[in-house]
């Protein structure tokens, strides 16, 4: 029986997996090398949706994990974590315009919320936007997507669960013996003892894998997210521009994102991690050509995070077949995905069966 439960990392994932074994009735013990929220999902874009996913059972499940947060956010007095303003998206050239195309047909194919605006109705959503850099018409919206606030989740899922939490402490060894997990040890020489482990170390969650002698690919990239200082511009939801994503991010910042930088990563050669200046640059002026509002704006940070991707970029979760009680979730979209994801793994920890909606995830697959 399942009585003792060490979930490693406390990003989203590992904060969703917490909170709902906790809520189950098992005992947790929730670890991570940093403080929660030092991970991925303290730099993350975290847009809530299921707007490109493939195949099929990913996309219901990410469907699936939009409506977990919807659900929690209904049930928790103050949760103003969970943003769910919609998502405007665009192209600027005819083969982006008709893979955009293809894409609002399969999502309308599947039921997923997505119709077209024109300038005029785009325009009263986000009435700051310039004009010149819209299309006249076929402007996607879809009004379910949205974005979570990451570290304000995991702290209520975190301060609510109840667990045993451990911070700043590394997972440094998994004892296994007979073809079972047996404990944890931290790098404080800490020992702790597991009925089951949980696997949630994000873009190191190859690293933890291994520890266990168990091989999970993984091909992690970075991104770079730039957050501004508060300006007086209506941004009120998340917006995909051709040249520059945006969205709000508390108290009149925004936090601005592209594909186009990720290669501006940057790695000293004592290991420092930062984004090339001119990078950062090109994709402030791109948001000034979308929100001129914005020209008044500072940089206030700029943060590299690294995306942990499974090595065929889907989602790994659930348990192991050869040690059957060291568990896993990982994934991309993990913001969207966690609350959800998180929350079946957890189930299957303590013997629930969700065989049929976790058998496309499942580690074996490598
Ligand atoms: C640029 C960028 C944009 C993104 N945009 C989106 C988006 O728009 N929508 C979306 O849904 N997702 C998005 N993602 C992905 C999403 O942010 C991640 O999937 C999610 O944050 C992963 O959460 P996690 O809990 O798995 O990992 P993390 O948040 O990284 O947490 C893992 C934790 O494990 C700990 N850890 C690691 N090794 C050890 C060890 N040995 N011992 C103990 N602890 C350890 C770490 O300290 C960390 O706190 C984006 C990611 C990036 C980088």
């Amino acid at each position: 029986m399942v009585e003792q439960v060490v979930v490693i990392g406390a990003g989203v994932y590992g904060a969703a997996v917490t909170a709902e074994l906790a809520r189950r009735g098992a005992r947790v013990t929730v670890v991570d090398a940093g403080a929660p929220s030092d991970g991925t999902s303290g730099a993350t874009f975290s847009w809530t949706n299921s707007n490109d996913k493939a195949p099929r059972p990913y996309h219901d499940l990410n469907v699936a994990g939009m409506e977990a947060h919807r659900k929690l956010a209904s049930e928790v007095p103050g949760s103003d974590w969970y943003h769910e303003g919609g998502n405007l998206d665009w192209a600027a050239d005819d083969s982006a315009r008709e893979k955009l195309r293809r894409n609002v047909e399969t999502r309308k194919s599947y039921g997923y919320e997505v119709r077209w605006l024109t300038r005029e109705e785009a325009l009263r959503l986000e009435p700051d936007i310039n004009p010149d850099e819209l299309p006249a018409d076929e402007i996607a919206y879809y009004p379910t997507e949205g974005w979570i606030e990451p570290t304000r989740l995991i702290g209520h899922l975190l301060s609510t669960a109840g667990a045993e939490q451990i911070w700043h402490d590394a997972v440094t060894g998994i004892e296994v013996t007979d073809g079972k997990v047996r404990s944890v040890q931290l790098a404080s020489g800490r020992k702790l003892p597991a009925d089951a482990v949980v696997n949630c170390a994000g873009p190191r969650a190859g690293d933890i894998a291994q520890l266990a002698g168990l091989n999970l690919p993984m091909q992690n990239t970075r991104g770079v997210l730039i957050y501004t200082s508060p300006v007086a511009v209506a941004v009120t939801r998340v917006i995909h521009a051709p040249h520059v994503h945006l969205r709000p991010d508390g108290a009149g910042r925004l936090l601005l994102h592209t594909h186009d930088v990720d290669d501006a990563v940057q790695v000293s050669p004592t290991g420092e991690i930062s984004a090339d200046p001119a990078a950062v640059e090109k994709v402030i002026e791109a948001g000034i050509s979308l929100y001129p509002g914005i020209r008044g704006a500072t940089v206030e940070s700029v943060r590299v995070g690294e995306r942990p991707i499974p090595g065929d970029g889907l989602p790994v979760l659930g348990r192991a077949p050869e040690l059957p009680n060291f568990h896993f979730a990982v994934s991309h979209s993990g913001a969207t995905l966690s609350l959800y994801a998180g929350g079946l793994v957890a189930a299957e920890v303590l013997g629930e069966d969700h065989s049929e909606e976790l058998a496309p995830f499942r580690f074996e697959r490598f």
